[in-house]
């Protein structure tokens, strides 16, 4: 009988494997209608007992495949210990530890997931406890086995996921060992997405007659993905990413990093860019990460910046945007990574940014995957004035596809005007609420990209904005730029000259803007910052004097000045 929340699910293509019903049931709950390329072959083969080679990595569905063969083995209830999950990572097992628990909350079976860097008591009070499965990385397991805390004399079945990268990371020596210490008679099921020697070397000594399964290439093509290239110098790719951000339709965003420290400078940058952001790599603890993989899935937070080790095993399906901050090394990265989006039928956007340095790598990626990978501008400033504007258009859509609330219509009413007139009217206001130009923005791009000559001196048509921080707390040019642009909707073309200094930043812009900008407070680096106006003396932050290439009037006698220099400092 199936628990009173499940209730029996009509049979679906699991129910034909032969698995216990419990198990088999668990399935259409998570989504699960039909067997994955690699369920369909590897389940039968672990069912009747063979050692299976599975050529398959995260996204295709390898965890089930392993895991309701072990389920159906271990079904019963609790140690010895019967089957072992070695994964390269903490992280893959507390995922492959969840999996195997949603696979098998209608049975009574027990799991513990041991891992390095964790306390020791709560492992060793559940493996004293009797577990029959455990879900361990090489170095912890290893060692509980050398204490004499985790006993596999019994083991009937070992899975080694995700062994390529064990080996990469150095665990291959404990792996082995694992293997020794465990009887000869058990089942393993070996998965890798790559096959190098040593791994080999290992399957051929201790696998018997496997079967060998391989993902199709299909499964791991990109053709559903519409796939671009945005030529950006390296300096400018955080404002080309905070740009795309504000253009492209975005559900979830996963932005690549190469390095740790990458990942944290791209997601600071796109933080101080006025983008909310979370970054993810292995510098975060298990509950830091949790907290943001979760905000990730529940759409509160749109984007995440992640390296590649630490993106493992990051499960998230709507993912509408895969964007490389980075390149990745290899063609096989690229697919991995992008492979992210596009998911279950759905449709997908990954954008690489590319310096002009890396255009042929570019190439090298579509020939070898057979590709086209489009390339693009970054987005301008009208193209970003319309995607808002469409987006404010689909929430009203979506707001108008449900009947109004009686206080609306009884004030629709009482406004007594063409009911055209009222709606334009009420768009004007949400979208000045919004922040969403109306008028006609230029079809410019941020003033960096076309390196304009900028006058020493705020022209009459200039005024300058003081920001009250500086070099010392990090400030570039694009964080000022961009969160003026972003938080106050200001086209990057009204945007001049940017100085900044040890504690304080200057920028001229248009008195429009200036109008628009002054006394608001705007997020710089993570720090909230009120714009004034600047009163040093006009050219102050003119190197030399009046350079050749002046323009425009002399400056006038400076306002309420401040020394340039202060020569008391040391009285
Ligand atoms: P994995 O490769 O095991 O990490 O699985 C990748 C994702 O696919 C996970 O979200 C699974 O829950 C999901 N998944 C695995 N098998 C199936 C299936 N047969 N039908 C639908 N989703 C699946």
């Amino acid at each position: 009988m199936s628990s009173p929340t499940t209730p029996p699910s009509a049979p679906t293509p699991f129910h034909d494997f032969g698995l216990d019903p419990r198990l088999a049931d668990a399935l259409a709950p998570l989504g699960f209608e039909a067997p994955t390329p690699i369920q369909l072959e590897a389940i039968p083969a672990l069912l009747v007992g063979r050692d299976v080679i599975g050529r398959a990595r995260t996204g295709s569905g390898k965890t089930a495949a392993f895991g309701l063969p072990l389920l159906e083995r271990v079904k019963a209830g609790g140690g010895p210990i019967r089957a072992l999950v070695l994964t390269p990572t903490r992280e893959l097992a507390l995922q492959v530890t969840d999996a195997l628990r949603s696979f098998a909350k209608n049975l009574p079976v027990r799991l513990v997931t041991v891992y390095g860097g964790a306390a020791y008591g709560p492992q060793l009070r559940a493996l004293e406890a009797g577990v029959p499965v455990v879900v361990g990385t090489p170095g912890r397991v290893l060692d509980l086995v050398d204490r004499g805390k985790l006993d596999l004399s019994a083991l009937e079945m070992l899975v080694l996921d995700e062994a390529d990268e064990m080996l990469r990371m150095g665990f291959f020596e404990d792996v082995q060992r694992v293997l020794e210490a465990s009887p000869p008679t058990r089942q393993i099921a070996l998965f890798s997405a790559s096959m190098p020697e040593p791994i080999a070397r290992v399957a051929e000594a201790h696998l018997r007659e496997p079967i060998e399964v391989q993902v199709e290439r299909e499964a791991l093509t990109v053709h559903h993905i519409e796939q671009r290239a945005l030529l950006v110098p390296e300096r400018h790719k955080g404002e080309a990413l905070t740009r795309l951000l504000a253009a492209e339709p975005i559900g979830a965003a996963l932005v690549f990093a190469r390095t740790r420290a990458g990942c944290a400078a791209a997601a600071d940058d796109l933080a101080a860019r006025g983008v909310p952001v979370d970054a993810l790599h292995g510098d975060l603890n298990q509950a830091a990460r949790e907290r943001v993989l979760s905000r990730f899935r529940s759409g509160r937070l749109r984007v995440v910046v992640a390296t590649d080790v630490a993106a493992r095993g990051i499960d998230v399906e709507h993912v509408t945007h895969v964007i490389n901050y980075d390149l990745p090394t290899d063609a096989e990265g690229y697919v991995h990574r992008i492979g992210r989006t596009g998911r279950a039928g759905r449709a997908g956007v990954a954008i690489s940014l590319v310096t002009p340095a890396e255009v042929r790598r570019v190439r090298a990626l579509e020939r070898t995957l057979d590709t086209v990978i489009a390339k693009v501008e970054v987005p301008t400033d009208a193209e970003i004035a319309a995607a808002k504007r469409a987006r404010l258009l689909d929430e009203v859509r979506a707001a108008a596809s449900e009947a109004p609330a009686p206080a609306l219509e009884a004030m629709l009413d009482a406004l007594a005007i063409d009911p055209r007139r009222a709606a334009a009217a009420a768009l004007g206001l949400l979208a000045r609420d919004r922040d969403v130009a109306l008028d006609e923005t230029p079809d410019t791009r941020p003033p960096s990209w076309a390196r304009r000559a900028a006058p020493a001196h705020p022209s009459a048509d200039e005024v300058e904005l003081f920001l009250p921080i500086g070099r010392t707390r990090g400030v570039r040019p694009g964080d000022l730029v961009g969160a003026l642009a972003n938080e106050l909707e200001v086209p990057g073309s009204s945007i001049g000259r940017v100085t900044i200094v040890a504690g304080a930043s200057f920028v001229r812009v248009t008195p429009e803007v200036a109008e628009r900008a002054l006394g608001r407070v705007l997020e710089i680096r993570g720090h909230r910052v009120a714009i004034t106006r600047s009163r040093r003396p006009e050219g102050a932050d003119a190197p030399r004097g009046p350079g050749p290439g002046r323009r425009g009037p002399r400056p006038r006698p400076a306002a309420p000045a401040r020394p340039k220099k202060r020569f008391d400092r040391n009285k």
